[in-house]
């Protein structure tokens, strides 16, 4: 069901799922920039993780949009939750894809500081903030798949994409770039 390619010795994994679910050492949250538990995934990890990660996440303060910061993970099965903060999709003109690329690029820096094997991502943006699958994936995966041309870690990258619409239009936008190169 999954699909995954590798690239300079490293691995991108695409796979429908849950990513509050991932093993993987870290895991991304789609966070906002308050960093205050809200809905879909975000909620999902606050409710499963417990309450340690808000109160480590309020210690943290504001996490500005394209960036990323770092806390635990309380009960899940990973070491670390990752917060990225995607950008609210207006009209595609407003700097949406830069900072989308920016909000992927920073949790990856965030895993490689850390020196993380494997990290798994949500489909950041594509929620309640807007963007459009089909304008999302590629950024996601052209990005994913510059870092771990250019850098040693993390070595997995699984993209953890939520129903049957997300996961084919990841797949999608993985065989088109394919082609390109
Ligand atoms: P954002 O506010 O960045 O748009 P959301 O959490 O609203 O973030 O949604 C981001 C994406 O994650 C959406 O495509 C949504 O369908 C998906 N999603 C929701 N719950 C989960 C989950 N448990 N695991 C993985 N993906 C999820």
């Amino acid at each position: 069901m999954g699909v995954r390619v590798q690239i300079n010795g490293k691995t991108l994994e695409l796979v429908m799922g849950d990513i509050t679910e991932q093993d993987t050492d870290a895991i991304v949250n789609a966070a906002n920039e308050r960093l205050i538990p809200g809905g879909g995934v975000d909620g999902a990890i606050h409710r499963k993780g417990g309450p340690s990660i808000a109160e480590e996440a309020r210690k943290i303060g504001l996490c500005p949009t394209g960036k990323a910061v770092v806390t635990g993970a309380g009960h899940l099965k990973t070491r670390y939750v990752i917060h990225a903060v995607g950008p609210i999709y207006r009209d595609g003109k407003s700097g949406e894809p830069e900072l989308l690329a920016s909000a992927y690029r920073e949790a990856l820096t965030r895993a490689e500081e850390l020196k993380l094997n494997s990290i798994a991502f949500p489909s950041l943006s594509t929620g309640a903030y807007g963007y459009p699958l089909e304008g999302a994936a590629p950024i996601a995966l052209n990005t994913i798949l510059s870092f771990l041309k250019n850098r040693e870690y993390p070595r997995l990258v699984r993209m953890v994409l939520w129903g049957e619409a997300a996961f084919l239009a990841y797949r999608k936008a993985l065989e088109e770039l394919a082609k390109k190169n």
